[in-house]
């Protein structure tokens, strides 16, 4: 929602570094092409010489074995979390998204830290579940969202077919920005409707793209040199109905997350490929207003503020250093920056940030507004923290969600309880599962959105702490938050302990495995509230 405070009519100028800037993430059903994409735009942003660098991890998402092993081997999730490249005039901030639907909380979290979302769909199959689902997590911050067709060098279904599709299943305005030529093995390019240009796909070397030909309209004779006379018909038909029929580009319907402009290619082709990334360029907005308490945040003020929306622990076992990933609202970062940190009040210089070029780490010597920077610490900041030169500000809207599935957890050996608690603690505090300290009783309660995180951390806590740990079913299936005020929670805790439990900030939880439990407090009590959401202090 913050973008829509903030039209090109009301708001100044940005200054040209933070006016270049694009920070947006790609959203995609598994095998769309996401990864492919990335590596493309990595191409043509200069940082890889190559294609197939990054292939390697998209690749490892395919199993959960692999997962694991990707999981640990830390250094390439941490590199490929966020991405920074040139394009033309601008700079791009790619971050990436968690992979498993059962991520659905990082991925959220994601979200708040990028300004636009790119979404891929395979032509073939249209809009996919995940697709869905990610695009609903976009919706609810109103994000702009650029569409990127994927695979038409493949038999695909009907262009008008996949636009209806989108526009039905998601209900978002969709407006072609360019038009394919033929399909499968017909396909020999786009029609880019916004700049009346023809680009052909050159099948040959698919690292590189033909020259785009220019093109006087639809009745210019040069499509005819170009374009097989059956598909010129067909392109001129379909180009005439969809300039009839759909909807022309607004760029503040964009803006708003209405509408979407829709691009046709092939990733592997590198087809159609740069004519995304100038789109993002030209619709993709700048950096955003960020919504903080008591006040909003304007990219362009020169105080320099951030938050951390997302932590990656024990990048290195032998020193469990952490890299906090920190979204710059605000202002010229420079490295060496004394900061304070909002929610403990301390002065933090920042000695030692990350930039992430691409493939490798690199220590930023600067950053903007828009920007992701990895602050390495020793375990100070915290997913929703705030970073201000001095100023209390809070930035809101990175929530936390209730876990859906609860399972007890112990240590393999009970002599090692202790360690199981930092270790959890830790995990927690990364956000990569809810841990509740029951008011009765020993052991822990671990809560988590998706199946498959109960073995990715209990993997981890092997591996990384060396503490074999044991699953079991929990008495419990839902946990509320208690909000109200302080006396009257501790009472109603008094009389509920075998209900209550503390997450790891130290607040008081509400679990039960009744629907029905939770519909009796809250009219039996109404001094307090159960809550599904909490927002990251
Ligand atoms: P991800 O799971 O969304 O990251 O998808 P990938 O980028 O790994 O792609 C999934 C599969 O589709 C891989 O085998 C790619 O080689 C293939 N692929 C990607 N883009 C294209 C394309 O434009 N055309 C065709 N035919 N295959 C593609």
């Amino acid at each position: 929602m913050r973008h829509m405070l903030d039209t090109a009519q009301n708001r100044p100028a940005l200054p040209p570094e933070i006016a270049r800037r694009r920070t947006f993430a790609i959203i995609s059903h598994p095998d769309a092409g996401k990864t492919t994409l990335t590596e493309k735009f990595l191409l043509f942003g200069g940082a890889i010489q190559m294609a197939g660098q990054v292939r390697a991890k998209g690749e490892a998402r395919r199993t959960r074995s692999d997962f694991m092993q990707m999981e640990k081997d830390r250094g390439i999730s941490v590199s490929a979390s966020a991405m920074s490249f040139d394009y033309k005039t601008f700079r791009f901030n790619l971050v990436d998204t968690p992979g498993h639907s059962d991520f659905s909380e990082d991925t959220y979290r994601t979200l708040t830290a990028v300004d636009a979302a790119v979404m891929v769909i395979d032509g073939a199959k249209g809009v996919e579940s995940q697709t869905r689902k990610l695009f609903e997590v976009c919706r609810l911050r109103d994000l702009p969202i650029l569409t990127f067709c994927n695979k038409m060098d493949r038999e695909s279904r009907d262009t008008f077919d996949i636009i209806d599709e989108i526009q039905e299943n998601l209900a978002i305005d969709v407006t072609p920005a360019s038009w394919p030529i033929g399909t499968g093995s017909d396909f020999i390019g786009c029609y880019d409707l916004l700049r009346d240009r023809l680009e052909l796909i050159d099948r040959k070397d698919r690292n590189k793209v033909a020259d785009s030909i220019e093109i006087n309209g639809m009745d210019d004779p040069l499509l005819e040199r170009h374009v097989p006379a059956q598909l010129l018909e067909k392109l001129r038909e379909e180009v005439e109905m969809a300039r009839e029929l759909l909807p022309t580009l607004d760029p503040q319907a964009v803006l708003e997350g209405h509408m979407t402009p829709i691009w046709f290619g092939s990733a592997i082709n590198s087809f159609g490929v740069k004519e995304l990334m100038d789109g993002i360029g030209t619709y993709g907005p700048e950096p955003q207003i960020q919504s903080a308490e008591p006040r909003q945040i304007a990219p362009e003020e020169t105080k320099v503020s951030g938050f951390v929306f997302k932590v990656q622990a024990n990048m290195d076992p032998k020193h469990r250093d952490r890299v906090a990933f920190v979204r710059l609202a605000s202002g010229h970062f420079t490295r060496g920056m004394k900061l304070t940190h909002v929610r403990t009040k301390k002065p933090m210089t920042v000695s030692a940030p990350v930039l992430f070029l691409a493939s490798d780490r690199e220590l930023a010597d600067e950053g903007w507004a828009g920007d992701i920077i990895g602050i390495p610490n020793h375990g100070q900041l915290r997913i929703g923290d705030t970073l201000t030169e001095g100023e209390v500000l809070k930035v809101t809207g990175i929530p936390s969600f209730a876990p859906e599935l609860l399972q007890g957890v112990r240590a393999g050996d009970p002599l090692k309880a202790k360690h199981l608690e930092k270790a959890l603690m830790q995990f927690a505090e990364e956000g990569a599962a809810k841990v509740f300290k029951p008011m009765i009783g020993s052991g822990f309660i671990v809560g988590v959105v998706g199946a498959l995180q109960f073995e990715v951390l209990g993997s981890r806590i092997e591996l990384e702490y060396g503490l074999p740990v044991r699953f079991e079913p929990s008495q419990f299936t839902s946990a509320r938050w208690i909000k109200g005020d302080k006396q009257a929670i501790e009472k109603f805790a008094n009389i509920n302990k075998q209900h209550i439990a503390y997450d790891n900030d130290g607040d008081p939880v509400y679990l039960t495995r009744l629907q029905w439990d939770i519909d009796r407090v809250e009219r039996d009590h109404p001094e307090i509230t159960l809550t599904a959401t909490k927002e990251m202090m």
